[in-house]
């Protein structure tokens, strides 16, 4: 019988309604009086939670590293890990474990619900049985998926691909630039190409991450002093520019001249989509070369949340500039289609 951990980090899957109607993350035990389906599983199934669990609203850095702390010490004794998440920053998290998790070979899936798991028509119990089943799946001593997956309604994500994308709906979150890596119907249908093979290093944790970044929003009637702002952000080493379609933004003169020298200066500039599919195309359109030509790192198809952990997480590793710009252009864990 193989072994999961099932670690609770908060989120709407366990919480309860407060007496003023809001909802508030409670405790893990009752969570799991909720699915007594869980003893019927073919695994046996731990539990632990995170010291404080929280709405993912509240998640910061050292949350992120908790987790993967907690994996960490449990590497070796489980076969598969899933970890219960707010959805709000799920998609975060599981970009940012990504990384942080380095030479994976066992699977760990986020997941959690839009309603409580005590509501009559929650969502949780089938995201939850079925993430620990894809978790618990091995086939001759092989994970399937032994890499950060995010699963919700019926699919399985890879996590830094993933972003929300309803805040309303129960399939809450897509993937839109790479196709699931699963499909839960009367069976699960796994799309074994597109998984990653497992690592064959020795697995460890990285947990520096960096915060001197921030993220800039390309818009019409964008001003200097908007620009300026972040610029004055202290020690700052990283920007991340969301520009327009295949990676263009307007070809203001001060804008052009904020760039060149935010760049000159040491700071690495990124550049990624605001659209929901597609890649940054260095040269495309004369709007978008102007970037490339300062420098800027064009980030192909990466979601804000992979461009932002993925920043974090090299910003740690505290390279050079030049090594930096390569690492980041390459997928690292499949987060993004290199640009030929
Ligand atoms: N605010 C909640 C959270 O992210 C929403 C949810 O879990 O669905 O923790």
């Amino acid at each position: 019988m193989s072994k999961l951990l099932l670690i609770y980090a908060g989120g709407t899957i366990g919480m309860m309604r407060h007496k003023d109607g809001h909802l508030v993350p409670f405790d893990f035990n009752r969570l799991l009086s909720h699915i007594p389906e869980l003893e019927l599983l073919p695994h046996r199934i731990d539990t632990v939670q995170v010291e404080k669990p929280i709405d993912s609203s509240d998640v910061r850095f050292h949350h992120w590293v908790e987790l993967a702390r907690i994996i960490d010490r449990h590497y070796y004794d489980y076969e598969g890990f899933v970890i219960l998440h707010g959805t709000d920053t799920m998609a975060y998290t599981a970009s940012a474990l990504s990384f942080m998790l380095e030479n994976l070979s066992k699977p760990v899936v986020l997941t959690g619900s839009q309603l409580p798991i005590g509501d009559l028509r929650t969502d949780a119990k089938e995201n939850i049985i079925t993430s620990l089943e894809i978790a618990g799946k091995y086939e001759n001593g092989r994970p399937l998926v032994p890499e950060v997956s995010l699963y919700f309604e019926y699919k399985l994500f890879r996590g830094n691909r993933t972003v929300k994308v309803s805040s309303e709906h129960f399939n809450a979150f897509d993937s839109p630039n790479y196709p699931p890596l699963a499909e839960a119907g009367v069976e699960i249908y796994f799309n074994r190409d597109l998984i990653l093979p497992p690592r064959k290093d020795i697995f460890r944790i990285f947990t520096d991450l960096s915060d001197k970044l921030a993220v800039l929003k390309i818009h019409p009637g964008i001003t200097p002093a908007y620009f300026k702002l972040i610029g004055e952000i202290p020690d700052l080493r990283a920007v991340i520019i969301e520009t327009y379609g295949s990676g263009n933004a307007p070809r203001l003169p001060w804008l052009q001249e904020e760039i060149r020298r935010a760049v000159d200066s040491g700071i690495h500039v990124i550049g990624i989509t605001q659209c929901m599919r597609g890649k940054v195309l260095p040269g495309r359109y004369e709007t978008g070369r102007h970037l490339y030509e300062a420098g800027v790192i064009p980030g192909s198809d990466l979601t804000l949340e992979a461009a932002m952990t993925k920043t974090a997480y090299l910003l740690g590793k505290d390279l050079p500039h030049k090594a930096f710009r390569q690492a980041f252009m390459q997928p690292l864990r499949g987060e993004l289609t290199a640009l030929e």
